[in-house]
Formats: C-alpha cells, structure tokens, sequence
C-alpha cells in the first residue's frame, strides 16, 4: 500500500446544521460517511466466523460489519426498524462479496429482544464466536434538568443494560475462542457537560468489559473494548451533538478532522481475530489523536 497520510486520508469536514429525525439514517446525513464500501480489503483473518453486531445498519457497526464479511466472516446486523433502509444497504454490500448477512430488526430496550436476538442469531449462522456490542444512544442537552427520565432509562437501557442481557444471552453458545467486543468511547475518559448521561453509561461500559474480560479469559474467551472519538455517523446529526455543534465536529483532535466509521473497523477486525489471543480487557483507542488512560 502507498504511504498514506493520517491528516489528509479524508478532509475535515464541516456538517451544515442538520437534525435527522429517530437514531438518523447513513442515508440522509450531509455529507456522507465513509463504511469503507469501495476502501476496506480483507486478508481471510475472520474465515468462517459468525459474527452478531448491534447497531450493524450504520455508523461504526456497519463498517464493522463489511469488514467482517471482507474477512470472511457471515454476519446477523440488529438496528431498530425504522433503520431498515440502512440496514439493507449493508446486507447488499455484504452479500455483493459472497457473505451471509441476516438483517434482525428490534429494540435493544425490549429484554426479551435482547435473548431472541441472540436465539436467532445462533440459529441463522449455525452458531455464534463474535459478538460486537455496538449499538448505542447519545442525545446532548445543554442541563441536567433537561434530561428526561425517559432519556436517561433509554440512554441506560441501550448502551449498557442491553450489552449485559446479549452477553448473558451469548454465554452459552460460546466456544473458547470466541470473542466479545463493547463500543465504549472516548467521553468515557473526558465527559464533555452536554453528555453526562451518555458518559456515565461508557465509564460504566468500560468497567464492565474489564471485570468480564477476566471472569471469561480462563474458559477462552476474550472481552474487549474500542473506543472511539468523534466519527462522523448517524448517531450525532440526530441529536448526539447539537446542531450548532455539528460543523465544528472532530476538527479539535490532534488529526483536526472527524473520524471516518471505515477506520474503526481495524480495530474491531484485530480483536475479532485470533492473532490478538494475549489481547484481554484492552481498550483500543481510535480518536484521532484524542488522549486516553
Ligand atoms: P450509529 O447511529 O450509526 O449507530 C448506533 C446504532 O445503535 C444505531 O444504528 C441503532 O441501530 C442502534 N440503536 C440505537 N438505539 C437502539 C435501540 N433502542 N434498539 C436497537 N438498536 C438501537 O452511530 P455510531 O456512532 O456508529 O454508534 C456506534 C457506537 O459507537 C455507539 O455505541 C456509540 O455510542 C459509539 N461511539 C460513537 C462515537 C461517534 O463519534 N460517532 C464516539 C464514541 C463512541
Ligand atoms: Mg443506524
């Protein structure tokens, strides 16, 4: 490969203000996002894996998701219904490189989803060795006061409570081998005033992976996380940021430019992968510079 530089590999965007409506469609963000459609090529190094990724439709997930099956993995993406345009987008890229992808609509919210999934999960790809729990809900508010209980419940409900149940649910399909990987995030480490809720589901993310990562290491599985810093997905022109926020978006990193969801997914190959077998309770940062514990 040609040598590439970080700073100028794409440009520092400048989202117009935009407010999409529901978690927000890839479809109908300005500009677009990069999943890595055209970019991401694959060496083998997750043949014949089965892989669930939540939030799969979009985003990080979706990046994820293509680079697995370029990898040579089969895939069930989950995302909540209204996403069903996104997620289709994903299961013809997948399928366009001779993968299995199995589209599971639902709400992580929902407990009995959260085990249904993964039954359905196992079933449809014979079993079941990578779980990414990615799927995720941000909403900024300027005030504490602002912060429904409703916000809270869900922002609790989705980012954290969900990725116990489908591990929970997981469990007892996994072989040693298998891997579990949480999207935790940066502002787990630098809460910025506008995410409290957000940021505490993280931190409590990131305690969560490193308890498990040493309860599951002696049965061989492995637990870790990725952390990201300001990517440019779905999840912020719907309410993740405010809008006046939105063309500011990840140029005060060191690379001065928002990350792309395509150059996440390395991360997430590398700690599907058995080549990370002594990675354990890690948490790869990709923030663009961003500094992290
Ligand atoms: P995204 O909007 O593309 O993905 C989040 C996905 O979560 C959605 O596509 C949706 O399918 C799923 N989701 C949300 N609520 C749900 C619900 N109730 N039921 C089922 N699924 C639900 O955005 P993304 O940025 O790719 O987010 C992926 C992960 O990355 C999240 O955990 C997010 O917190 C984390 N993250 C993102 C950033 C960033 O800057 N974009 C930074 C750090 C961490
Ligand atoms: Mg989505």
């Amino acid at each position: 490969m040609t040598l590439q530089d970080p700073v100028k590999r794409y440009p520092a965007i400048t989202p117009p203000e935009q407010s999409l409506p529901g978690t927000g469609l890839d479809a109908e963000m300005t500009p677009k996002a990069d999943l890595g459609e055209e970019s991401y090529r694959g060496t083998g190094r997750l043949t014949g894996r089965k892989a669930l990724i939540t939030g799969g439709d979009s985003g990080i997930g979706a990046a994820t998701a293509i680079a697995f099956a370029r990898e040579g993995a089969d895939v069930v993406i989950s995302y909540l219904p209204e996403e069903e345009k996104d997620a289709q987008h994903v299961k013809e890229v997948i399928e366009a490189d001779g993968r299995k992808a199995v589209t599971i609509p639902g709400d992580l919210r929902d407990k009995q989803f959260a085990k249904d999934l993964v039954a359905k999960a196992v079933e449809e790809l014979d079993g079941l060795d990578i779980l990414v729990n990615n799927g995720g809900k941000q909403v900024a508010q300027e005030s504490i006061e602002d912060i429904t209980d409703e916000q809270l419940e869900a922002t609790f409900d989705v980012n954290i409570l969900a990725q116990f149940r489908l591990v929970k649910a997981a469990l007892p399909h996994l072989k040693p081998g298998a891997t579990i990987i949480n999207t935790t995030s940066v502002v787990s480490y630098m809460p910025p005033e506008k995410l409290v809720d957000y940021a505490a589901t993280k931190a409590a993310i990131n305690t969560f992976t490193k308890g498990l990562a040493q309860q599951l290491a002696p049965k061989g599985i492995r637990v870790n996380a990725v952390a990201p810093g300001p990517i440019w997905t779905p999840l912020q022109p719907s309410g993740g940021q405010q809008p006046e926020d939105l063309p500011e978006f990840g140029q005060s990193t060191p690379l001065g430019r928002a990350g792309q969801p395509t150059e996440l997914a390395p991360a997430y190959v590398f700690l599907a992968s058995p080549e990370s077998s002594y990675v354990v309770g890690a948490t790869i940062a990709v923030t663009g510079g961003m500094p992290t514990p």
